[in-house]
């Protein structure tokens, strides 16, 4: 087969992989939600990224880079990568519970108590109508917001540092919780990783 240099026929993005076993969330996130969650809706995603942008512009651009500039399926695919790499990197199995240090000084301020926070992102979450996020996000001018995206939407998209993500679109819950989406994020949000958002709000990504 000839050599060639041309950098867009190979794939141009790759999912990475789980940060943990798939049954290591269980029973708050089965194996069975994880092996499909990854390996079939966001490596989906990154299938159908790569077919759109090869031959592209698009393929020369960082994920970011694309996710600010483009629309329509480009955009969809591209942020639903970024989206769930940035969600299940947010999730461990034995993790820090609770946030420490700047992060934990920046939620007193915004929001009285970590716990007060807790109960506006599931509150977030549970009222977010169809698929989307919820999101912590570090605002321009250095507070921090609780917001929802719906579908493939990123705050980033709204000059947005986004801290920490659950996804709540069906796919997510609905092997293990059916319909109810409540009792999903409240199980969830005891999987998150505080000393990873921790460190992404003190920028050491
Ligand atoms: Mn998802």
């Amino acid at each position: 087969m000839a050599q060639t240099t041309d950098t867009a026929v190979k794939s141009r993005f790759e999912l990475a992989p789980l940060p943990y076993g798939y049954d290591a969330l269980a029973p708050a996130i089965s194996e069975e939600t994880m092996r499909f969650h990854h390996d079939k809706h966001a490596a989906g995603y990154v299938a159908k990224l790569n077919e759109l942008i090869t031959g592209t512009p698009w393929a020369s651009m960082s994920l970011s880079e694309i996710i600010l500039k483009s629309e329509g399926a480009v955009f969809n695919n591209a942020a639903q990568i970024w989206n769930h790499e940035f969600y299940f990197a947010g999730l461990s199995p034995r993790g820090e519970r609770r946030p420490k240090g700047p992060l934990r000084d920046a939620i007193e301020v915004g929001y009285g108590s970590f716990e007060r926070l807790k109960e506006e992102m599931i509150a977030a979450a549970t009222g977010l109508f169809g698929s989307g996020y919820v999101w912590l996000v570090e605002t321009p001018s250095g507070g921090l917001e609780v917001v929802t995206t719906t579908n493939a939407g990123n705050p980033m998209c709204d000059g947005m540092r986004p801290l920490l993500c659950i996804d709540v679109w069906e796919h997510a819950y609905y092997i293990d919780y059916r319909n109810v989406r409540a009792e999903a994020v409240k199980a969830v949000w005891e999987c998150i990783d505080w000393a990873v958002v921790d460190a992404r709000y003190q920028n050491k990504r």
